[in-house]
């Protein structure tokens, strides 16, 4: 991936395949996003506009961000990846000239997706800053707004933003023409935490008695990147045991899952 002040660009290789769990919405995204970037001249043709931003939200390390990547991948699409955070934090002017600049690029190299993380730093409501004047998330809200109003005749592009606050994202982004569908990604139930442990374990030598299917169960609560963390640590302890092993055991699983507390609380999981 090429990296131009805080913006990555690159094809992502992750396909639908490496996310466990969310069959639905990876059906409503891999639609939301591959028919109008593959084929926006039949969109232009009947005179019906494609959708333009897509607001993923839900809780940390459940997704967005490998959702996004999937989608980029499955589309051939460039992905241009920005933190709202970083954005917000640069120097006056420089966030908006980034903004302005990754819209511009990604014209040129369309199908593109632009991916926001943190989008509620960048697209907070507005007036709700101390001062009365325009505040550094006004005037990059302001800018984001234009680029996204523009877009109707820029073709293949679509902006895909993640937030875990969703409800502190401002009004004017949420209309028809800016981001059209609103999709929450959910923590992984069982069965998802079942069909993450697989994709995790996939590449990973593991012994016959390792049931992923009780591990599943006994990790209510845990997100996706804490699973995957599991699997790591498991492969980790087995090799502290003995540095010439071959195989990880159930064993080396339940040290690491009774050595770990869920991140989520439980009213996270609605
Ligand atoms: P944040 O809000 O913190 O940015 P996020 O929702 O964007 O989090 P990701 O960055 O996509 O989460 O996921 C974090 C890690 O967890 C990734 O490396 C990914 O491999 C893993 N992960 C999360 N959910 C799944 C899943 N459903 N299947 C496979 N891996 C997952």
């Amino acid at each position: 991936p090429s990296i131009t002040r805080g913006v990555t660009v690159e094809i992502p290789k992750i396909s639908w395949d490496d996310i466990g769990g969310l069959n639905d919405l990876k059906k409503k995204l891999k639609q939301a996003v591959e028919w109008p970037l593959k084929h926006s001249e039949a969109f232009s043709r009947l005179g019906v506009s494609p959708m333009r931003g897509i607001l993923l939200h839900g809780p940390p390390g459940c997704s967005k961000t490998t959702l996004a990547k999937a989608a980029a991948h499955a589309a051939q699409a460039s992905f241009f990846s920005l933190s709202g955070a970083e954005l917000f934090s640069m120097y006056v002017g420089e966030g908006e000239a980034l903004l302005r600049n990754t819209f511009h690029r990604a014209r040129l190299v369309a199908p593109s997706i632009i991916f926001f993380d943190e989008a509620d730093v960048i697209a907070a409501k507005r007036g709700t800053g101390s001062s009365g004047s325009t505040t550094v998330g006004e005037r990059l809200l302001s800018t984001l707004l234009t680029e996204m109003d523009g877009l109707e005749e820029a073709k293949g592009i679509l902006v895909l933003a993640a937030t875990n606050r969703p409800h502190a994202i401002d009004a004017a982004l949420m209309r028809p023409g800016r981001f059209d569908l609103v999709l929450y990604v959910p923590p992984p139930d069982e069965e998802a935490r079942f069909e993450i442990l697989r994709v995790h374990t996939r590449g990973m030598k593991i012994d016959k008695d390792v049931d992923l299917k009780q591990i599943a169960r006994e990790t209510e609560r845990f997100t996706g990147a804490e699973l995957e963390g599991l699997c790591r640590e498991a492969g980790i302890v087995a090799l502290r045991e003995n540095i010439t092993a071959n195989i990880i055991h159930n064993r080396h699983f339940q040290t690491v899952k009774s050595s770990l507390n869920p991140a989520l609380t439980p009213q996270e999981i609605e």
